[in-house]
């Protein structure tokens, strides 16, 4: 943490000069346009009788903070993400929902695909996101960003659940998002949607009409039957959180979707978690800075603004950002390269002491600092009676100090989307004669996630016996 002699004169009132001087005759020899280091600084302050106190500016200090009043909170539109096994018909969905709830002469028959889209209802707006699963979804909130407010779970009537419907289950409750669910192919003769429901309550989705607090609607994304109540029934479960914004203060973004194009350079569709957007707007994003130079809605039309919820596709990077990094607006260029420059030199200095999130060798360290009081861990073993066997022995590891959390579990290997949720909940990995495959293993790599394989249960149960009692030695 070094000061700038021009900046350290200016603070405490006296000429570079002299000051330069008084380096030269403590010992230090530095010309006035050189920096000193904050021991130095303090030395030269007690030479003046100045106390000086060494405060590290962080992006903290620097970023305007904007105290919302009450009444300038308004509802803001849910975000919507439809997750389910493959081919259960989330993409059918999502396109049913687009062709036939965005008015023709509105979209001049054709919509952009900018990664989301806006439907306007009687009751409200729903905005939904365009990439369905919960690889997509994992994938952003592993980089901080949680978008979705709430999740359309796919469940085909005529297959039942299955292992990603149970996946998509688990992600959306690592990440607090409520569940809708669609039974789809209701159309199909051999639909048979009350198996469904029971099978889904027995993971814990249990329809309001069996006394629980999740809503069901049967639908058929060919037919478009039961669409609109699916719609009513997502706003209101919207309604009952409340989701508010405040649309008058200046924009806090995130990157949604993001790429080079041929003719326009780097293009990214963000989506507004708060205030309002506007062309012209100076931004940070990621290590980069710029200015919204030109803004477009889902329709492909030139907006002027957008506001919370809304998702627009913006020119004005010098690169192209990453799906998940916020995107804040600031009240002038000068801060906002400041800030990017903060950001490059951080990264630059994380790069090098990269470390892995949750490691079973610092996690009694991090218990004993308090910096984690919950371990959450994900089980993928050959056989089921290996997964509850790991589950049940793992969860009676808890202690005061620090709750054992199984948050996702299942049979077979270790895939990508188990490592972003890892990533995304901080979470380490046990494979039971199971191993990751090719992609998890790369993901495993860059998302810096631990994953412990075992052929023997009590090996397993011992690790981590041992890692939250601190007695485990570190491997070499
Ligand atoms: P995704 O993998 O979940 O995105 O599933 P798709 O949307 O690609 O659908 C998988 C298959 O199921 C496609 O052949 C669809 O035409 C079909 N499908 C989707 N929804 C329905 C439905 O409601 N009824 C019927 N009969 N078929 C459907």
């Amino acid at each position: 943490e070094n000061v700038a002699i021009t900046e350290l004169a200016r603070l405490m009132g006296i000429k570079a000069n002299e000051i330069v001087k008084k380096l030269f005759e403590m010992g230090v020899m530095a010309n006035i346009n050189q920096s000193i280091d904050a021991e130095t600084a303090q030395l030269l302050g007690a030479e003046y009788d100045i106390e000086v106190v060494v405060k590290v500016v962080t992006e903290d200090d620097l970023i305007p903070k904007y105290e919302d009043k009450p009444e300038d909170l308004k509802p803001r539109p849910p975000i919507v993400t439809v997750m389910g096994h493959v081919d259960h018909g989330k993409t059918s969905l999502l396109d049913k929902i687009r062709r036939t709830k965005i008015a023709e002469k509105e979209a001049g028959g054709i919509t952009q695909h900018i990664g989301a889209y806006e439907v306007d209802l009687p009751q409200g707006k729903l905005v939904f996101l365009d990439t369905p699963g919960h690889e997509a979804f994992t994938t952003l909130r592993a980089r901080g960003a949680q978008v979705t407010d709430i999740v359309i779970l796919v469940v085909a009537a005529d297959d039942g659940v299955m292992p990603q419907t149970k996946e998509a289950i688990d992600h959306s409750k690592a990440a607090g998002v409520p569940i809708v669910v669609a039974i789809n192919k209701i159309d199909k003769p051999n639909a048979n949607p009350e198996h469904v429901k029971s099978q889904l309550a027995e993971l814990g989705i249990i329809p309001e009409e069996w006394g629980g607090s999740h809503q069901f609607q049967e639908v058929s994304a060919k037919t478009g039957q039961g669409i609109d109540e699916l719609l009513e029934r997502v706003l209101l479960e919207a309604e009952m959180l409340e989701l508010k914004a405040n649309p008058k203060r200046p924009a806090e973004c995130v990157v949604i979707e993001a790429k080079l194009d041929k003719h326009r350079g780097a293009v990214a569709t963000v989506i507004v978690q708060n205030g309002t957007l506007k062309k012209g707007d100076v931004f940070v994003v990621g290590a980069q800075y710029g200015k919204v130079r030109s803004m477009f809605n889902f329709i492909g039309r030139t907006v002027k603004e957008a506001g919370p919820s809304i998702p627009v596709e913006l020119m004005g990077f010098s690169e192209v950002p990453e799906a998940g990094e916020k995107l804040i607006v600031l009240p002038n260029e000068k801060l906002a390269k400041q800030i990017a420059d903060m950001r490059k030199e951080k990264k630059r200095e994380k790069e090098m002491l990269e470390k892995s999130k949750v490691s079973l060798t610092d996690i009694f360290s991090k218990i004993q600092e308090g910096e984690l009081q919950e371990l959450n861990i994900i089980i993928k073993a050959d056989v089921q009676g290996s997964v509850e066997a790991l589950k049940s022995s793992l969860l009676k590891l808890s202690n005061p100090e620090v709750k054992v959390q199984v948050i996702h579990d299942g049979v077979g290997a270790i895939s990508e989307s188990d490592v972003l949720l890892a990533a995304a909940s901080n979470a380490i990995i046990i494979g039971f004669n199971v191993r990751p495959d090719a992609k998890a293993k790369a993901a495993a790599e860059r998302e810096k996630v631990e994953i412990h394989l075992y052929s023997v249960i009590y090996d397993a149960i011992e690790d981590v016996k041992k890692a939250i009692e601190g007695m485990l030695t570190p491997e070499t």
